[in-house]
């Protein structure tokens, strides 16, 4: 049998994307929605699919969402471009904006999908770190936008994993200190309840990303989209995958995006929650939290105590919380999705019982 020749060679540094998903009783680790769509909503959907035609290919851009999404965003419909997750759409801004000669600009500790989209694409990438608290340094980015040579940047607000906001002012300087274009994730905006997209009426070198999968309980499903200038879409079209976003999961997203309102009394629950883990969490020996915006809350253990042996006995106790104690600048983090309250006590019961323990 013959061998295969390697790959192309930026893969070498790249490890394939790994959530750690492991079945447990509570699931937080992945700041998802704890409740699933609305039986009611559920069987509105149900109806919506059989009337999709299997055989054919779906609208390629997904037209309809595109029109419910822009009406609500005040925009046109050439302002708004479906994607099949936020994760398409921000392989497609590596693609579209980035490539070799081309130039990246990240902010970690963030979302790592980013910076291995661009090693992906063959894209250099400058690293402005995050300050100690994980605001955003916006001296040291201002100063480093202002050298000319940045194509893309991603403002993640709030920042994913450690929950802060990106205010509109930093981002309105970023906007202005150069052309690159500047993404604002907000792929858990409607946890903090603020988004920059007031900016966009006077800067076309922004563009906002957003999910269904979060407060929309649609992770399963793949839905994300982006709200931008025509002109900086039509490039995210000509990279796009033509028929990325299926039949099936438009059909879904339709239903939920009309049903949105019925969403709000589990984000204000969230909300609520997340006070409540917080105080919890910093009220523990050996544990501090970091202020959220978001659906999930970071907190660190001190040294006394083994994030990752914490993380294993936490799993062992059916909890699955996300480990980034091995990642940069995150040693020693954990992070914990705002779960049901019940689930959120399971959680802060069994960390109570093994921080004391150790
Ligand atoms: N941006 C951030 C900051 C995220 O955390 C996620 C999900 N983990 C995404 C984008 C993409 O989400 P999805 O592909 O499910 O829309």
């Amino acid at each position: 049998m013959r061998s295969v020749r390697a790959s192309a060679p930026q893969l070498a540094a790249i490890e394939p994307y790994d959530p750690k998903y492991i079945p447990a009783d509570v699931m937080i680790s992945a700041n998802e929605n704890s409740l699933d769509v609305p039986f009611e909503i559920r069987r509105e959907i149900e109806h919506e699919i059989r009337k999709v035609p299997f055989n054919r290919y779906p609208d390629p851009l997904a037209n309809d969402l595109r029109d419910m999404i822009a009406e609500a965003n005040g925009l046109d419909r050439d302002q708004v471009l479906m994607g099949n997750g936020g994760d398409e759409l921000l392989f497609d801004l590596a693609l579209a904006w980035g490539g070799p000669g081309r130039t990246f600009l990240n902010f970690p500790p963030t979302f790592s999908v980013y910076r291995n989209n661009a090693q992906l694409t063959n894209t250099a990438i400058v690293d402005v770190a995050r300050k100690e608290d994980f605001s955003l340094d916006e001296e040291a980015i201002l100063a480093r936008l202002a050298q000319g040579d940045i194509d893309y940047a991603i403002v993640t607000s709030p920042n994913n994993p450690t929950g802060g906001l990106a205010t509109g002012n930093i981002v309105r300087a970023m906007l202005e200190a150069s052309d690159a274009l500047i993404m604002v994730d907000e792929a858990y905006f409607e946890f903090s309840r603020y988004t920059v997209r007031p900016l966009l009426e006077e800067h076309d070198n922004l563009v906002i990303l957003r999910t269904f999968s979060k407060a929309f309980s649609l992770a399963g499903v793949r839905m994300g989209y982006l709200l931008g200038n025509s002109a900086v879409l039509n490039e995210f079209k000509k990279v796009r995958q033509p028929y990325s976003v299926d039949a099936v999961s438009q059909a879904i997203a339709r239903i939920v995006y009309a049903n949105r309102a019925q969403f709000e009394k589990g984000i204000d629950a969230i909300i609520e929650q997340r006070e409540v883990v917080f105080d919890a969490l910093n009220s523990l020996e050996g544990v501090s939290a970091f202020p959220s915006d978001s659906n999930y809350i970071l907190f660190k253990l001190d040294e006394r105590i083994d994030a990752g042996k914490v993380w294993a006995d936490l799993l062992e106790a059916g909890v699955l919380v996300r480990d980034f104690s091995r990642s940069a600048g995150l040693e020693n983090c954990l992070r914990a999705s705002i779960g049901t309250p019940e689930e959120n006590e399971r959680f802060l019961q069994e960390l109570v019982r093994i921080v004391n323990m150790t």
